[in-house]
């Protein structure tokens, strides 16, 4: 990835779709095998002074005594926070783990490593901006693709939200720890890739029938992101060193699209608004997090299989279309009516994105996360309230008021 944000840079002045592309500030990213010791030199570079590591217990056993190590050898100062984990063993980013996060940065502080997976990540975001520190990302697993764009999911009061904080300056997936990741892990970051079906069929509709912006550069970066994890899905299944680094590249090139489009479209649709609605329901009753990727490759699937019965259903039948009441968006579908049809049809059929997953060892259906019929059919037809965005989802429940149900 040597040169990869330069040539984004480059594409992105020549790209007219008329949205303003935010500049990437991450100076360096950096995979391979020895990419702890590259950030201590990268740390030793910067002249940082006094280094504070935030992980958690499990992170910390993953590598940050290596890490540690290498910032010893050239003698640059540190302290290493562990985040402590709440009633059912979990670190979850909410007040408790920020305020701890906080209180745990000495006040001559000048640089922050997130040594961790998304929620290690999601804790450091925000201290980093709060503290106006720069951050230097250390993925201790290829799980999601949050590590290098902008938002961060925190739990305030018992709700999810996601706030726009700031990107890392640079950031080092050594794929000695990455491979010792639990498969499951893999398996999500796989699921979140995977998810970019959905979210990108839904942007182009959103677009195409619902005024949202739209950058066909962070679009293709995204796709292109995608197709690499398709194209692998065996390395990724083997968990060697080949496999891996296509994966986590994959999630730090779908975090660059975001962050060059400046919100998360690219990489996040109807089914990233089924997962949070079921994040929030669990958060309600007190249940054990799930991953997010896992919960995101659950609703990938389910929306796939959606998609293709009623909303390619309704796009056939002009019976249909001529009964929708908002005149402006039925004129926006027929222009646009093969295109937009092409893009669902694209999406893969459920059976085959559930069978890769299958392979990975991840999960696949509701009832393996714990969801019933009844939570699954609920969030069907109120997940498009969560955000404001326009999607297939939004679209069946609001505009074609058909009800989606899950059978
Ligand atoms: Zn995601």
């Amino acid at each position: 990835m040597e040169n990869y944000i330069a040539d984004v840079m480059t594409l992105s002045r020549q790209c007219d779709c008329g949205n303003h592309h935010n500049p990437i500030p991450i100076e360096v990213i950096k995979i391979g095998n020895h990419a702890l010791k590259e950030a201590a030199h990268y740390i030793k570079s910067k002249e940082f002074q006094k280094v504070v590591i935030i992980a958690d217990a499990q992170t910390y056993k993953a590598g940050v005594e290596q890490l540690a190590e290498s910032l010893k050898e050239r003698q640059i100062a540190f302290s290493v926070t562990i985040l402590k984990p709440d009633e059912n063993n979990d670190v979850v980013a909410d007040e408790k783990s920020l305020v701890q996060a906080l209180l745990d940065i000495p006040a001559k502080a000048d640089v922050l490593i997130a040594f961790g997976a998304g929620t290690i990540h999601d804790i450091t975001r925000f201290c980093a901006t709060k503290l106006k520190l720069p951050f230097v990302s250390v993925p201790s697993a290829p799980s999601v693709d949050g590590f290098t764009s902008l938002g961060a999911p925190l739990i305030v009061r018992g709700v999810k939200t996601t706030f726009q904080m700031c990107s890392p300056v640079a950031v080092f997936a050594d794929l000695s720890i990455l491979t010792a990741a639990p498969k499951e892990m893999i398996a999500a970051g796989f699921g979140d890739m995977m998810a970019k079906y959905t979210s990108l069929a839904d942007w182009k509709l959103g677009h195409l029938a619902g005024g949202e912006p739209y950058c066909p550069l962070s679009a293709q970066i995204t796709r292109d992101a995608l197709e690499a994890c398709v194209e692998h899905v065996e390395d990724i299944e083997a968990g060697d060193a080949l496999g891996v680094r296509i994966l986590i590249e994959a999630l730090i090139k779908s975090g660059l699209a975001m962050l060059l489009f400046g919100q998360s479209h690219p990489a996040s649709g109807g089914e990233h608004h089924l997962s949070h609605y079921w994040e929030m329901e669990f958060l309600k009753q007190g249940r054990p997090a799930v991953l997010h990727g896992a919960k995101v490759s659950v609703a990938t699937i389910l929306l796939s299989e959606i998609y293709k019965r009623n909303f390619l259903d309704f796009m056939d039948s002009s019976e249909s279309l001529d009964q929708i009441e908002e005149q402006q968006i039925t004129n926006k579908i027929i222009q646009n009516l093969d295109e937009i049809k092409r893009v669902y049809e694209e999406i893969p059929q459920p059976e085959v994105l559930r069978e890769i997953l299958v392979k990975l060892g991840g999960v696949s259906t509701p009832a393996e996360l714990g969801i019933g019929e009844q939570l699954v059919n609920q969030s069907l037809q109120d997940a498009h309230h969560l955000r404001n965005r326009f999607t297939a989802l939004k679209f069946l429940n609001e505009v074609a008021k058909v009800s989606p149900q899950f059978v």
